[in-house]
């Protein structure tokens, strides 16, 4: 049997009861019939009795604010690791299943500035399990080095996280289906901003009918998470026009994330 220190044992209770409550669930049953509550990061013992501390002593203490956020970053890693391998075993839509060469997870930086919500993957990203690495990444690419921003400091996924055949959009049963791993993942990545690409992830994540033409140029709330809504890449390879007002977005966006822009050139 694997030998494991306590401090591990700690990392993993943790992590299962973290993955729980991001899964919904509020309260477990213990062996002796009383309850545990998930709150975050703690296992509280319900209802509390005379006597009793009323929390389970589950965190370490934290050495320093710089600690505690790289522990944060840390569990948020293992739970987002947890969360892919979910996705990855992942048959609730079966022609997908059928289809799918790989599950596509998203990839990127954790509480990033911006995280970049997609529609599904396509070929490039069903072979190799990654978002935005086809045509339309080159161009987002493009685009984020216009911007000042790599590769490395954003976010990407997807709205869905397996590839619809023959180029058709999302099913609404195949988004619902996703729709969970999708609300976990931005609820564990936490960006400051989420930008949708395209109609199918503007009008998926905020859940209307308004055409991503009507909803450009203001910002949108999402579970406490501001959106903006921007053409997807591959529209801008169809119609090369809308490249101007894409980058007009983009301007806003860094703008009000107060950054800056590069200079021309550099
Ligand atoms: S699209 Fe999402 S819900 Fe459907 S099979 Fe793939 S991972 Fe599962």
């Amino acid at each position: 049997m694997q030998n494991i220190s306590s401090r591990e044992l700690h990392k993993q209770i943790q992590m299962h009861l973290e993955s729980l409550r991001l899964s919904g669930v509020e309260w477990l049953e213990n062996n002796n019939n009383s309850t545990l509550q998930i709150s975050e990061g703690l296992a509280h013992k319900s209802p509390p009795v005379d006597g009793e501390a009323a929390v389970t002593n589950l965190p370490l203490p934290e050495k320093s604010s710089t600690h505690s956020v790289l522990h944060s970053l840390e569990k948020k890693t293992g739970l987002l690791q947890l969360l892919k391998e979910e996705v990855a075993n992942c048959v609730k839509c079966p022609q997908l299943v059928q289809t799918r060469k790989n599950t596509v997870f998203g990839v990127g930086k954790i509480e990033p500035d911006i995280c970049f919500v997609g529609e599904a993957p396509g070929s490039a990203e069903d072979e190799k399990g990654l978002p935005f690495v086809g045509e339309d990444g080159l161009l987002l690419d493009k685009i984020l080095k216009a911007c000042g921003l790599s590769r490395d400091e954003v976010y990407f996924l997807n709205i869905i996280s397996c590839k619809p055949p023959d180029k058709r959009l999302p099913l609404p049963s195949e988004v619902s289906n996703c729709r969970g791993f999708l609300e976990k993942q931005l609820a564990l990545v936490k960006p400051k901003v989420i930008c949708c690409l395209g109609s199918c992830a503007a009008e998926n994540l905020l859940d209307t009918k308004i055409p991503v033409n009507k909803l450009r140029g203001k910002f949108y709330d999402w579970k406490g998470i501001q959106v903006l809504c921007t053409y997807h890449p591959l529209s801008l390879l169809r119609t090369p026009e809308k490249k101007k007002e894409v980058w007009e977005d983009m301007k806003f966006l860094i703008s009000h994330l107060g950054r800056v822009l590069p200079k021309l050139g550099s």
